[in-house]
């Protein structure tokens, strides 16, 4: 028999509609994401971005701050005592164009709902560089909550790429571990960090701003493991100042990139309209309204201005509200 609701992701958007949707007695189910090697990699395990971030501390209702991990922990608790049931799989496909709506897990396991939400977050960007590829995972990361503490990086000086508020919380975070962090930005100040945060790590001792620079490559040798295995090892970056043209090396263990992020839609596979940066289209503001009728979207995959914890929560109880309507105005519900 097919669900009444189908919830696809585990932040903040995802939690919040399913227990709005599981107090209305819709009986979600959410998947939540597959506990697999390659989701740790690309950061896309359970729970969401907040899994890889530390402390909170403008979600209202905790003062003195909350890890994210635990935030997300308590919120699918919550959710569960409402009577939500969990999948821990990735949603690979859905087939929007038949009633009521196909699911495919990565258990290859099927489902179908009559209605869905769609709060599949927002992976962490990389440059693009074939040298990062190559060093990624040994000295290349996008999660300094997840690497950061990975012996390799103690007391070694450390890059941080990016001028927004990751950039600032990422720098902050690693200069707990590394001897010195060079925070490399494109442009002159850090014109996309909340004010709080960038006086927070530009003010800090161990902080090294790199302004008007990017990096061109990633450079470094290889060691030998005890067991013969030739492994590569980053020994630092090349950057380029983009106002002089000069290029220099600077040694670092790490290279750790927090350069915004890209909504997860390609288990879509273009059935849902997107807005020119690949975010879901909302097509009734302030509705969670998509251009499919029955598929609503929340949080980070469907917002390209706020992307807060805080702003997903609200999304995500406005989309099982309008998911809610909908199945009740065709007597699903
Ligand atoms: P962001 O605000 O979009 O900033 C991305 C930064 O990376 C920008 O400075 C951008 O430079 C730079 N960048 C992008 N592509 C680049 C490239 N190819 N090479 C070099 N630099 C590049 O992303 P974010 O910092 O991940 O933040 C996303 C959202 O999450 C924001 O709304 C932020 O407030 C929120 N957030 C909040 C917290 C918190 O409150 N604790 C923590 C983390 C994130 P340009 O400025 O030149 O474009």
């Amino acid at each position: 028999m097919a669900e009444k609701l189908i919830i696809i992701g585990s932040g903040p958007a995802g939690w919040t509609a399913a227990i709005y949707a599981a107090r209305a007695n819709l009986q979600p189910v959410v998947y939540e994401g597959a506990i697999s090697e390659q989701n740790r990699c690309r950061g896309t395990l359970p729970l969401g971005q907040l899994n890889l971030t530390t402390e909170v501390e403008n979600f209202p209702g905790f003062p003195e701050g909350i890890l994210g991990p635990e935030l997300m922990m308590r919120s699918r608790e919550q959710a569960a005592r409402f009577g939500t049931r969990i999948v821990t799989e990735d949603v690979v496909e859905v087939d929007l164009k038949r009633r009521p709506f196909g699911v495919i897990d990565s258990a290859g396991q099927t489902a179908e709902a009559h209605a869905l939400i769609i709060a599949s977050g927002a992976t962490a960007n990389y440059l693009g560089l074939d040298s990062e590829h190559y060093f990624k995972n040994h000295g290349v990361s996008a999660c300094a909550v997840c690497d950061g503490a990975l012996p390799r990086f103690r007391n070694q000086p450390l890059v941080v790429v990016g001028g927004g508020d990751s950039a600032a919380e990422e720098g902050t975070y690693l200069a707990k571990f590394a001897s010195t962090i060079h925070l490399v930005h494109r442009r002159d100040s850090l014109n996309r960090a909340s004010p709080i945060m960038a006086q927070r790590i530009l003010e800090h001792p161990k902080i090294k701003p790199v302004w008007n620079s990017v990096v061109e490559e990633v450079v470094g040798d290889h060691v030998t493991t005890p067991g013969g295995e030739k492994l590569p090892n980053m020994t630092g970056v090349r950057v380029k100042n983009v106002k002089t043209g000069d290029v220099s090396t600077i040694p670092a263990a790490g290279l750790f990139l927090a350069i915004g992020h890209t909504p997860n839609t390609k288990f879509l596979n273009g059935q849902l309209e997107l807005d020119s940066q690949g975010f879901i289209a909302l097509k009734e503001p302030p509705r969670m309204v998509t251009s499919v009728e029955g598929v609503f979207a929340a949080g980070d995959v469907a917002d390209p201005i706020y992307k807060q914890a805080i702003t997903a929560a609200g999304m995500g109880c406005k989309a099982a509200l309008d998911a809610e309507r909908w199945l009740a105005a065709r007597q699903i519900h």
